[in-house]
């Protein structure tokens, strides 16, 4: 199949090609055809399956074939929940658009206001933004949404996960108008609060679930090793470092504070490596991220600060030194391996305090998840008995596919009131569920 065939124009699917894309992926294959149509669409399909190019392409088609509903406002906003997410969509939209006379502008947190105001004054096509900042430019009106045509929302379940819902409805309310369209892609999506919001934000959407968040991931190899303490954990870890097949590696920790000190052991051992999280400027987390896709160092460590859609395919291995709290952000963290038909390698420490969450990411798996072992590194820890342990409360509903959204009832409309920016948008937010906004 190629991208002609889905109704993408052939200056498009020549600029793929440029890229080497010239197959559209299984995710692609559904969603451009149904964006074209002008559907609202709620789309769930695997890490690293293809997800931004499968609303960007229409979107870009729509903006260069469709006549403006708006001769200022942008027509097409994309929402991402981190900057580097919201930053690696800017990457591939200007890619897309290299050539034409389409403007676009991205607007994270941690950059400069009046700058960001200035761009917009320029009638840019396109924004691609965080929420935080984005409201805070909705709220100074330096920004209208009211010609809005297109509303896309990438990793939508991590924008409500960091506590940006309002923000949402204030984007909804200030873009309400007939012929607003609204794209929802995650690889997680199928949780009761973003049930609840899609039910606000999309009309009639066609669902299209690729995979169920839960499902295994064919290119990620995964394994886990039980873990004595930090000691047994950070010599695994020297261990696996030390194997011939690894080429670039993200390692997850639980905290910032984390990062450091296992940047500064990893680094004393001579193995090179950066730790990136939230609390840095954004200009340094930008270099970091920068430097590490040209390859100049080889290990990453991080907090789930990167566990959403970094997209570096000349990374072999994810570790996570640390479980996270809930089982999504363990789909998305080793997503960061095995991304576009490349295989990867995603290994856990599970130390005593990794137990509550072994045992929920074993639950929403629905999976033995067994362990293995390294010679001379075998644990002396044998896992928690269940009864003894803590569950961490499940934030998922049961997994289900293509299943029919419930009517929208009519409600009367409110005033959008000034929302609020995030007090530290810089935090890692390693727990879900937060009350206050933390990060973008
Ligand atoms: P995404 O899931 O959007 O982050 O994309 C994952 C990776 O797949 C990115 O490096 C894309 O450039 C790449 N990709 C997206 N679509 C295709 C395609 N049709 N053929 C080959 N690679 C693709």
């Amino acid at each position: 199949m190629h991208f002609t065939d889905l109704g993408i124009d052939t200056r498009l699917e020549t600029q793929l090609a440029h890229q080497g894309i010239t197959q559209p992926t299984d995710i692609q294959a559904h969603a451009v055809p149904t964006a074209l149509a002008g559907h609202d669409i709620f789309a769930q399909s695997k890490t690293g399956s293809g997800k931004t190019l499968a609303f960007l392409l229409p979107a870009v088609q729509r903006v260069m074939k469709q006549k403006a509903l708006s001769k200022r406002d942008p027509r097409v906003l994309i929402v991402a929940p981190t900057r580097e997410l919201a930053t690696q969509v800017f990457t591939q939209l200007r890619l897309l658009i290299a050539g034409t006379n389409i403007k676009a502008v991205k607007i994270l947190g941690g950059e400069n206001f009046n700058d960001q105001i200035k761009a917009l004054r320029n009638d840019p096509h396109f924004v691609v933004a965080t929420p935080g900042r984005l409201a805070d430019h909705l709220n100074q009106r330096s920004l209208q949404l009211s010609g809005l045509e297109l509303l896309i929302f990438d990793e939508a379940d991590r924008i409500l996960d960091l506590g940006f819902t309002d923000q949402l409805k204030l984007i909804n309310e200030l873009a309400d108008h007939r012929l607003r369209q609204t794209l929802l892609f995650s690889a997680t999506l199928d949780h009761a609060q973003v049930d609840a919001l899609s039910r606000n934000l999309l009309k009639k959407p066609k669902q299209i679930m690729l995979s169920a968040a839960n499902e295994q991931h064919s290119d990620i190899k995964q394994t886990l090793y039980l873990a004595d303490h930090l000691d047994h954990k950070e010599a695994l870890l020297e261990h696996f470092l030390n194997q011939d097949n690894v080429g670039q590696c993200i390692i997850f920790t639980a905290t910032r504070a984390d990062t450091s000190r296992l940047s500064e052991s990893l680094n004393s051992k001579d193995f090179k490596s950066v730790a990136l999280a939230g609390d840095l400027t954004q200009s340094k987390r930008l270099d970091i991220m920068d430097a590490f896709s040209r390859e100049n160092f080889k290990i990453l460590i991080t907090t789930d600060v990167a566990s959403r859609g970094l997209d570096l395919l000349s990374v072999t291995h994810v570790i996570n030194f640390d479980l996270p709290k809930h089982a999504e952000e363990y789909v998305h963290r080793i997503g960061r391996t095995g991304r576009a038909g490349f295989k990867g390698n995603a290994l856990s420490l599970v130390g005593p305090k990794d137990w509550a969450s072994y045992l929920a990411i074993k639950s929403f798996l629905n999976d033995e998840l067994s362990f293995a072992t390294v010679e001379g590194l075998k644990a002396k820890f044998k896992g928690i008995k269940e009864k003894q342990v803590a569950p961490i409360k499940p934030t998922k509903k049961a997994v289900t596919t293509n299943k029919p959204q419930p009517k929208r009832k009519a409600k009367p409309k409110k005033p959008a009131a000034p929302i609020k920016a995030p007090l530290n948008i810089d935090g890692d937010t390693p727990m879900r569920r937060k009350k206050k906004p933390e990060q973008e």
